[in-house]
C-alpha cells in the first residue's frame, strides 16, 4: 500500500478508522464535555460476553460510541485537575506506532529498537534534569512505581551495608531500617513504602511548614533522637508538593542524611522538572546530591499514559533489586542495557519510544520554555483569583500548583465547616459550568480547590477564561449562600 492510498485490507482499514476517530476527537476535546458519569458508562459498556465475536470495525464503532460521552477533557487546554499532562500529539503518534509494532520490551535481543530508544531517552532525561550521568533509569508506569523501584534499591543497599542480603534473606529478621519522611509526602510514596514492608506506623514523620515542606530543624532533631548511630536509614524527600508545588530544602537535608550514611530518595513526580528550566532550577537545588529520584513522563513531559522514570545513582543496587534472570533471557551485560533489569515487569510496553520522541520534539529549550510558561500562568491564575473578595490563594505560587479556598477570608465568615461547604459548592459549580476542570483536596484540615497548570496546550487566554469562570462560579455560590 502507498501511504496516500486507502487501505483495502482489514488491518489497514481498521487502523485508519481508529486514526480518523482519534483525529476528530483531538480536533477539539473540549467540544465533548463528559455527558455521562460512571454509572451511565457502565450501563453503556455492559452486556453479555459475545459468543460468536464481532467484526473489528463494528467493535471500534461500538467502543467510540460508548467511550466518547464519558471522556474527561484532560488533553484539552483548560484542564487543571490533579496533575495531568496533555498526551502531546507527538507522543500519541509515537505511542500508536508502539502499539502497532507490538514490541515486548523485556530485553535488547527480543526488542532491539525499543531497548535502544530507552537507553538514549534515559541519557537525555538525566542531562535535562541535570542528574548524575552514572544513574540507571527504569521506565515504569508512573511516579508511584518509580518510588517503589527506587525504594526497593534503597532498602537492599542500606541493609546490604548492615550485612543483610534482603534479596536472598527477605525482610523477616533483618535489622530495622529507619525511614524519615515528610508528614505531607504524597500518598503514593506511603503506598510504595508499605509494598516494601515499611508499614505506615513504622515511619518517622517530619513536621511540615505552611507550604508543606519538611522543617529542617525538625528533621535534624528527629534524626538525632530517633535514628541510632549506624542504623540503616532511608530519607524520603519531595520536589513539588502536590498542593503548593514547594520543594524540600535539599541543600540542608541531604548532607544531614548522608552524614548518617542514609539513602535519600526524592519524589519529584512533577517538581523535578523545575531543573529543566534555568529560571526555575534554583527551586530544586541540591536535589542532584540524592541517591534516587522518581518522576513522571505523563506529567510535565506530556507523554501519553502511562510513563514514569525510576532513577538510581547506584545502578548495581537498582539491578540487584529488580533483575529477572532465566536461561532464555540475555545475562546482565555491561554493554547492552536490558529494560527489565530496572523495573518490576518482564513483558511490557515500549515506553521509550514516546519518551524519546517527545524529548527530541521539545528539545532542551522547548521543555524549559514550557515549564517557565506554566509557572507564569499559575501566577497569572492565582493573581486573577486573588483579586476577588472571598477567594484566597493559600500557597506561595512558586511552581505550577495553586491551592484556593473560598469564603474563608470574607470578613465575618467562619473558617472550617462553612469554608469547606462554600469551597465544595464552588468546585461543583466550576465543574458543572464546564469552561475549565479542576477538583478538590483536603490540605491541613481544609477543603481546597487545587489547580495544576501543566497541559502543553494551555494559553494565557485559557487562564483568563478559566479564572473568570471560577470567579463567576464563586459569585453564584456566595450570593446563594449569603456569604457576600
Ligand atoms: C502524581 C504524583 C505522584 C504519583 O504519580 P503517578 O504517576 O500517579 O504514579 C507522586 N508524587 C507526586 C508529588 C505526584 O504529583
Amino acid at each position: 500500500m502507498r501511504m496516500d492510498e486507502t487501505p483495502q485490507d482489514e488491518t489497514g482499514a481498521l487502523l485508519l478508522a481508529a486514526a480518523r476517530r482519534a483525529i476528530a476527537y483531538r480536533a477539539d476535546p473540549t467540544a465533548h464535555p463528559p455527558a455521562t458519569d460512571y454509572a451511565a458508562c457502565l450501563a453503556a459498556f455492559d452486556g453479555p460476553l459475545s459468543e460468536a465475536g464481532e467484526p473489528g470495525a463494528d467493535v471500534l464503532d461500538a467502543l467510540v460510541a460508548r467511550a466518547e460521552p464519558g471522556l474527561r477533557a484532560s488533553v484539552g487546554p483548560r484542564f487543571f485537575g490533579w496533575v495531568i499532562g496533555n498526551s502531546h500529539p507527538v507522543g500519541v503518534a509515537a505511542d500508536w506506532l508502539t502499539a502497532a509494532w507490538g514490541q515486548n520490551t523485556a530485553n535488547h535481543f527480543a526488542a532491539p529498537a525499543a531497548a535502544a530508544a530507552e537507553t538514549v531517552a534515559a541519557r537525555w532525561l538525566l542531562e535535562l534534569l541535570r542528574l548524575p550521568a552514572e544513574c540507571s533509569v527504569g521506565f515504569v508506569t508512573g511516579a508511584t512505581m518509580a518510588s517503589f523501584v527506587a525504594l526497593a534499591a534503597a532498602r537492599g543497599e542500606v541493609l546490604r551495608r548492615a550485612g543483610w542480603d534482603v534479596e536472598a534473606q527477605g525482610l523477616f529478621g533483618a535489622p530495622p531500617v529507619r525511614v524519615l519522611i515528610g508528614e505531607e509526602a504524597h500518598a503514593s510514596v506511603f503506598s510504595a513504602l508499605h509494598y516494601l514492608g515499611f508499614g505506615k506506623a513504622s515511619l518517622i514523620r517530619v513536621p511540615a511548614d505552611a507550604e508543606g515542606v519538611m522543617r529542617p530543624d525538625a528533621f535534624e532533631d528527629l534524626l538525632a533522637r530517633e535514628v541510632p548511630e549506624g542504623a540503616p536509614l532511608i530519607v524520603v524527600t519531595q520536589a513539588g508538593h502536590i498542593h503548593s508545588g514547594a520543594t524540600d530544602a535539599h541543600e540542608r537535608l541531604v548532607p544531614l542524611a548522608q552524614a548518617r550514611a542514609g539513602w535519600v530518595h526524592v519524589d519529584g513526580a512533577f517538581g523535578l522538572w523545575a531543573r529543566a528550566c534555568p529560571a526555575r532550577a534554583h527551586l530544586a537545588a541540591g536535589v542532584e546530591a540524592a541517591d534516587s529520584w522518581a518522576t513522571d513522563g505523563h506529567k510535565w513531559l506530556q507523554t501519553p499514559f502511562d510513563c514514569g522514570y525510576a532513577i538510581v545513582r547506584d545502578a548495581g543496587a537498582h539491578r540487584r533489586a529488580m533483575t529477572i534472570a532465566a536461561s532464555y533471557l540475555p545475562p546482565v551485560s555491561e554493554h547492552e542495557r536490558d529494560p527489565s533489569h530496572y523495573v518490576p515487569e518482564l513483558s511490557r510496553r515500549a515506553r521509550g519510544f514516546a519518551s524519546w520522541a517527545l524529548l527530541r520534539h521539545f528539545g532542551r529549550n522547548g521543555i524549559a520554555a514550557m515549564v517557565e510558561r506554566h509557572c507564569a500562568q499559575a501566577r497569572l491564575l492565582a493573581g486573577l483569583l486573588a483579586t476577588e473578595p472571598g477567594i484566597t490563594v493559600l500557597n506561595e505560587v512558586v511552581l505550577n500548583q495553586v491551592a484556593v479556598r473560598f469564603g474563608g477570608a470574607v470578613a465575618g465568615a467562619p473558617e472550617g465547616a462553612q469554608g469547606d461547604a462554600l469551597t465544595r459548592a464552588t468546585i461543583a459549580a466550576v465543574q458543572e459550568e464546564g469552561t475549565c476542570f479542576a477538583a478538590g483536596a483536603s490540605w491541613r484540615g481544609r477543603w481546597i480547590l487545587r489547580l495544576s497548570v501543566i497541559g502543553a496546550s494551555t494559553t494565557d487566554d485559557d487562564i483568563r477564561l478559566s479564572a473568570q469562570a471560577i470567579i463567576d462560579a464563586w459569585r453564584r455560590v456566595a450570593s446563594a449562600a449569603g456569604a457576600l
